[in-house]
């Protein structure tokens, strides 16, 4: 895409269902709170996510700065809330992404990056033309409008969706987006019909993961979720289910997902016949929040750092 056309996709900006209508092009803020401007928090090889998505190299995460779904539990709060970052031009993300290709690094994986997928879409088209080779996987809450989808499509190999609620209320107790329920499934199947599920060697190259957190006292929202994918997306995706929430900030949750509630989630996995997927195991403790101050965010066994907005060695 050219500068002047991703300029114009700012301007009265309608990039996501917020469609706030901002002039970002100009300066201003959105729902978002992000300019045109790209600015990272982070990239780093992370060993965490799905097995097909890891691999043996780690997966090249890049973490984007703001989020137009404000999750109040939200782990990665200071990068998506609280503005942490640095502006990068479409120059320095390719190099990143190919400092992490270079690093063994699976795939590409952008991490919350609907805001700025006219600028994320350039940067990955800069990376091919300069030898990126992986797969550039979308990992976004789904909080996403069609049009922008496909600004991303031919970029983008794959996608880590979230499917968080399909309950209006509690979507827009939680998010302020009581439309949520019906904007990510038609998001999702957007992401399903441009990307069929395809590996090499194991790993995901094309295809859609939906990834679900369950939360702590929401589980009859959980078992709509779960519902919904056995009946709608069972065979043409995979689904991934989490239980490390984690009370952060001023999470309006304040305990992780207990034994009992794990076991009913288990369970319904069981009746719905979803038997192709992922399940996290329940952790004890779920471990400390990353904090993006540090180069690296995560604890050492977790991720290896690349590229820190606040590190000046960094490209
Ligand atoms: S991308 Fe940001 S500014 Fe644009 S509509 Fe969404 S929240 Fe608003």
């Amino acid at each position: 895409m050219k500068q002047e056309q991703e300029q114009e996709e700012y301007a009265r900006c309608r990039l996501c269902p917020r469609n706030c209508g901002v002039n970002r092009a100009a300066g201003e803020q959105g729902y978002c709170g992000e300019t045109s401007a790209l600015r990272l928090g982070a990239a780093v090889i992370h060993r965490g996510e799905e097995p097909p998505v890891t691999g043996a190299g780690g997966s090249g995460a890049v973490f984007v700065t703001g989020c137009n779904l404000r999750c109040p539990f939200c782990q990665n709060a200071q990068i998506s809330r609280e503005r942490m970052g640095r502006e990068v031009s479409t120059e320095t993300f390719a190099r990143i992404c190919l400092e992490l290709q270079a690093r063994g690094a699976e795939n590409i994986n952008i991490v919350t990056g609907s805001h700025a997928a006219p600028a994320l879409a350039a940067g990955i088209a800069c990376a091919r033309a300069q030898g990126l080779a992986i797969p550039a996987l979308w990992n976004s809450s789904a909080y996403e409008r069609a049009e922008t989808l496909s600004l991303l499509e031919g970029a983008v190999d794959g996608y880590l969706p979230d499917l968080k609620t399909l309950d209006s209320a509690v979507s827009r107790r939680l998010f302020n987006a009581p439309d949520y329920p019906e904007r990510a499934p038609q998001a999702i199947e957007r992401m399903i019909q441009a990307s069929p599920l395809r590996f090499k060697n194991n790993l995901l190259v094309s295809g859609v993961i939906i990834r679900h957190l369950a939360l702590p006292g929401l589980l009859a929202a959980s078992r709509a979720v779960l519902r919904c994918f056995a009946d709608r997306w069972q065979g043409r995706a995979l689904l991934s289910v989490m239980s490390q929430y984690t009370p952060a900030g001023n999470a309006p949750l304040k305990r992780p997902l207990n034994g009992r509630e794990y076991e009913r989630l288990v369970g319904w996995l069981r009746e719905f016949a979803i038997d192709e997927g992922f399940c996290q195991d329940l952790a004890p403790d779920p471990g400390a929040l990353p904090d993006f101050r540090r180069e690296n965010p995560f604890p050492p066994a977790l991720s290896t750092p690349v590229w820190h907005f606040a590190a000046p060695s960094s490209p």
